[in-house]
């Protein structure tokens, strides 16, 4: 099989929708047909704007949602020219969990849609994006059995919105898939590697 140029896969979802749970079962399942794989996160922990992500997350500082938002771009840009786009030129796959469509999903809630992919053109269309489609109710308990405090109405709320703007986000790109996230996890992951057939495997 022809694995010269590397590939690009991004996993995203609701908190809770198990965007973690599908991308380590990925990256095992590619290592095991000997691939390289790179497994990553947005946004990092290494960047400065990411810093100031968690800075304001933890209410250290504060920003408008602009300024929050373009911070999650800057941590996306050097995340790409340190990490991704080497280790895609090196033939590598590539699976984030979280990429711009986040941004989107996330910062419309507070932000314009279109300014948010505005500020985020440019930035390469991955190869395949699964988008796990769950309810706010499922989203809850599964964060609540982790053990996590969760402002149960607030969150409900916010998950619910987050989705449908993730459905609305599945629309305006190529090779997005919204994958129903509350079958079991290996249903859900035979689905995906079915749809990675003609990329890998
Ligand atoms: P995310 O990364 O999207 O926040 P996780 O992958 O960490 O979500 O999953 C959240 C919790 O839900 C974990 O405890 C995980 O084991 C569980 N989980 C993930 N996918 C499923 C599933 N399809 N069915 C039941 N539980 C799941």
């Amino acid at each position: 099989m022809e694995k010269k140029k590397g590939k690009f896969i991004v996993f995203e979802g609701p908190d809770g929708s198990g965007q973690s749970t599908q991308s380590q079962l990925l990256k095992n399942y590619l290592e095991s047909k000997n691939y390289q794989v790179v497994l990553t996160k947005q946004p990092t922990k290494e960047s400065e704007a990411s810093k100031k992500i968690s800075d304001i997350l933890n209410h250290r500082i504060t920003a408008t949602p602009e300024e929050f938002q373009q911070l999650f771009v800057d941590d996306r840009k050097e995340h790409l020219e340190k990490l991704i786009l080497p280790s895609l030129n090196e033939g590598k796959v590539v699976v984030s969990d979280r990429y711009f469509f986040s941004s989107l999903a996330f910062g419309s809630l507070n932000c314009d849609l279109e300014w948010l992919i505005g500020i985020n053109k440019g930035f390469p269309i991955p190869d395949k994006t699964f988008i796990l489609d769950v309810s706010p109710e499922v989203c809850v308990e599964r964060i609540m059995s982790r053990g996590l405090p969760v402002q149960f109405f607030e969150t409900k709320e916010k998950l619910g919105k987050v989705m449908e703007n993730y459905r609305k986000a599945a629309t305006r790109f190529p090779g997005v898939h919204l994958v129903s996230g509350e079958r079991p996890i290996d249903v859900i992951h035979q689905e995906i590697l079915s749809k990675l057939e003609n990329i890998l495997i």
